[in-house]
Parts: C-alpha cells; structure tokens; sequence
C-alpha cells in the first residue's frame, strides 16, 4: 500500500530527479521545441514542494489536486496543464482514499494519463509523453498486486517508451512544426515522465 506520505516521497522524488535532469530536458527541447522543458518542470515541480512544505494532505484527492493545480499554475507550456491534468484527474479517480494499493493505483494512473490524452488530443504514436505514459500503464495494469515489482516494471516500460519516441515524427506540439526534422531525437515530455515513473518505483521499492 502506498500511503499518502508515499505519495508525497514520490512528488518530492520526482521534483529531484527533474531538477537533477533539468538541463538534459532543456537539451531534448532544444532540439525540438523551444528550450523550456526542463527549466518549465523544475519550476513547476520546485512549487509542488513547496504545496506540500506548506500545508498537510490527509487524502489522495486533496493532495493530488494541489499538485495538480500547481503545475497548472507555474509549467506554463504545453506540458503544465498536460501534467496538471494528470494529477488532478489521478486524485480525482481516488478522491477520498488515504492510500493506494496496487490496483487503485493502476485505475488512477489509467484515469490520469485519459485525461493527458484528451487534453492534448493525442494518441500513441505521434511522439509525446503518451508514448511514456502508455507502456507504463500497461505494465503498471498488467500484473498491479506486487507495488514494487509493478512500478520498477512501469519505470522501465517508460525509459523504453521515451527511447522509442527518437524515430518518431511529431505530430502533436511544438515538435510537429518540424515535421520530418524532429525525426531523431528524444521527446522531451516522454523523458520527465519516465524520470516521474522511475521516482515512483524508487518509492514503492522501500
Ligand atoms: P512547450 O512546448 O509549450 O514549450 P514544454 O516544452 O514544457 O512546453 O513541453 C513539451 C512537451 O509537452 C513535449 O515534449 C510533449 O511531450 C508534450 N506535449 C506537447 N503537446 C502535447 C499534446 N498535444 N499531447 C501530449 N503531450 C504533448
Ligand atoms: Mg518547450
Ligand atoms: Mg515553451
């Protein structure tokens, strides 16, 4: 079971790593975006710890919904209300729980990375986050009773999804502007996901 302080272990976990990886995410969105990734989530994520510094969270959905809400407000760029999204329909799939088992927490992620889908209306394929997200739900979903064993099976569905973004041709976002060009490189969006999906099994395996 994943307890609420589980959970915020791994939002704080998660703005580590991003933080640790912020300059490699700007690297990816130099190459085809605008440069912002990384420095847009440290932000974003720099301010979820401090949500979580200041107040006290006794539910899944309250917490989550903070996280949410403050990404919304400081990502600024596609991905903040993308990942905004995630969190507070994550929260909202399991709103008044004070903790996740292995299943609830596959039906929140499924509920979370619906709304990533609908929000930035795309599917797999055409070189986002989605394709991070999507493998690691299917991992996460496949076999959810053992946490640990499911989320170190996510994390790694997601570094696999990231890397299988660089043959890909955008179509969604700023890289799709580059059409044939942005073949080659690493969807920015698909690598903080997988740095999200590998704090979550870091948490999950203690
Ligand atoms: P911006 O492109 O506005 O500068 P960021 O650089 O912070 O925003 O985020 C870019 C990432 O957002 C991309 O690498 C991609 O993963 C994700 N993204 C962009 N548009 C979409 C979309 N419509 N659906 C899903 N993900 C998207
Ligand atoms: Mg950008
Ligand atoms: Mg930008």
């Amino acid at each position: 079971m994943l307890t609420i302080r589980d959970l915020e272990a791994w939002l704080r976990r998660s703005a580590e790593l991003v933080g640790e990886h912020a300059d490699e995410l700007t690297a990816l969105d130099a190459a085809i975006g605008d440069a912002d990734h990384g420095a847009n989530m440290k932000r974003g994520m720099t301010a979820v710890v401090s949500a979580l510094d200041a107040g006290s969270f006794e539910t899944v959905g309250t917490l989550l919904k903070k996280t949410g809400m403050t990404l919304v407000s400081t990502v600024g760029g596609a991905s903040g209300p993308l990942y905004g999204t995630f969190f507070m329909r994550m929260g909202a799939a399991q709103a008044s729980a004070t903790g996740l088992d292995g299943p609830a927490l596959a039906g929140a992620v499924e509920a979370g990375v619906a709304g990533i889908a609908s929000r930035g209306r795309a599917s797999a394929g055409e070189k986002t986050m989605l394709d991070a997200w999507y493998p690691a739900l299917r991992a996460l979903a496949a076999d959810p009773q053992d946490l640990a064993a499911a989320t170190a099976a996510a994390a790694a569905a997601a570094a696999d999804g990231r890397d299988a973004t660089t043959p890909m041709m955008a179509t969604k976002g700023r890289a799709s502007y580059l059409a044939e060009r942005s073949i080659g490189h690493t969807d920015p969006g698909a690598a903080s996901t997988a740095l999200i999906l590998q704090a979550l099994a870091e948490v999950a395996r203690e």
